[in-house]
């Protein structure tokens, strides 16, 4: 990845508003004149470039948003969504009809886990989970109706790493596509540029990064977008997950500083599970040598951006993990809630929560023990205060040995 700058290629993309403006007007129509009837038709019928039709198909603050994104994951364009599950629905929807199949990471977020697994089979599509950290595996559960890999590239919440490239190998091999969620380490990976077809992001994570609303994008090539909008069957346009033009120009505006809060979130999680790790506490997180994908992901990010802003650590119990979050919270340390990429840190039991769509058998099975805390680490301008104010709460609760810590 070496010459491709993703925080450069989003600053050069310049946009301006109608009277000068330095952000670009927002498009407050739903619909749009023409001057001829025969400009019209072309337009739906896809030929006519430059010209808006109707806001569920695109809008001008939606392409100014999905070109940004495209930038950024160095493809040829994106389609933004209403949300992260609007534009993974969308995506495979698109990608596989009945009787087609998909091989899954077993490690992903709920909600897409969900859908594969209790949604899709009602449309013909099955999904045969596995760990996708195992090529040889991956390989085995590829059928002849395999249509798509689908897989997250630090993975929801075990934060295991996935061979993006050798995926890719492997997907190019079969035939299938390769579909990337990147939500977890957006700059820092891109996985396009490793070989993946489809690359998508929950905006509302580390994107935005104010938690003030979801949306989503698919980024990939101009005809697979384009397939996507089709008006005849595009699920994008049919199933319309579409997103507001004045919210796509708020996270237009959010994506800019982007750069700038990822280094400060890597920055602050590498500090504290750095210190954890030396503490003895059972920490996950693919900066630290201990975890077993850290060679791997070393070679594939942008080192600017860091290992990202997720952690996680294991206080043996959930009744542990309950009371060390509320403790924290109490301290104004982070809020108890789902979500990341958000400027305070976040803190969640993914076994009770954000996971919770898994059965009980499965989470045991793929190492989601009920003592797993995730941390989305916000962005701390005083992070080694931060650092001894967490772990007096851990002492205090016998998490950690007693030692004699003083915040000041
Ligand atoms: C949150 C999340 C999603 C879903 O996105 P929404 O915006 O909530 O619909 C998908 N994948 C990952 C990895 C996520 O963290």
């Amino acid at each position: 990845m070496k010459n491709f700058n993703p925080a450069d290629n989003i600053q050069d993309l310049q946009y301006f508003g109608e009277f000068g403006g330095v952000n670009p007007s927002i498009s407050d129509s739903s619909t749009y004149t023409f001057l001829s009837a025969k400009t019209m038709f072309d337009t739906f019928e896809g030929n006519a470039e430059g010209c808006y039709l109707y806001s569920r198909h695109s809008s001008p603050s939606n392409l100014y948003l999905g070109q940004a994104l495209a930038a950024m994951e160095g493809t040829e364009t994106a389609n933004v969504t209403a949300s992260g599950m609007g534009a993974i629905t969308s995506t495979l929807l698109q990608l596989c009809k009945a009787g087609d199949h998909i091989v899954s990471s077993r490690t992903i977020y709920g909600g897409t886990y969900a859908f594969m697994k209790n949604f899709l089979p009602g449309l013909g599509i099955t999904t045969t989970f596995t760990d996708t950290t195992k090529l040889h595996a991956v390989e085995a559960a590829i059928t002849p109706n395999t249509k798509v890999l689908f897989c997250e590239t630090v993975s929801n919440p075990l934060l295991e790493i996935a061979d993006i490239a050798g995926l890719a190998k492997i997907a190019k091999k079969h035939n299938i596509k390769l579909v990337v969620d990147n939500t977890f380490s957006p700059l820092s990976v891109a996985p396009a540029k490793l070989g993946a077809d489809v690359v998508i992001h929950s905006l509302t994570k580390f994107i935005n990064g104010s938690s003030d609303t979801v949306g989503g994008v698919t980024c990939g090539t101009q005809s697979f977008i384009d397939d996507l909008r089709n008006v005849n069957n595009g699920a994008a346009m049919l199933l319309g997950p579409t997103m507001d033009s004045l919210r796509s120009a708020s996270i237009m505006k959010n994506l800019r500083t982007l750069h700038i809060r990822m280094k400060q979130h890597s920055y602050n999680a590498l500090y504290l599970a750095e210190r954890f790790e030396n503490d003895g506490l059972k920490t996950v997180y693919p900066g630290l040598e201990s975890h077993p994908g850290h060679e791997l992901y070393k070679s594939m990010i942008n080192h600017e951006y860091g290992y990202g802003g997720m952690m996680t650590i294991d206080v043996g119990s959930i009744d542990k993990a309950n009371e060390l979050m509320e403790l924290m919270q109490h301290r104004n340390l982070g809020y108890l809630a789902v979500s990341l990429g958000f400027y305070k840190t976040l803190f969640s039991a993914p076994g009770t929560s954000t996971s919770s769509e898994i059965p009980l058998d499965e989470q045991q099975q793929m190492g989601l023990t009920d003592g797993l805390i995730r941390f989305s680490i916000g962005l701390d301008n005083d992070i080694i205060r931060t650092y001894k104010m967490m772990k007096n709460c851990m002492q205090e609760l016998g998490i950690l040995q007693q030692v004699a810590v003083s915040v000041l």
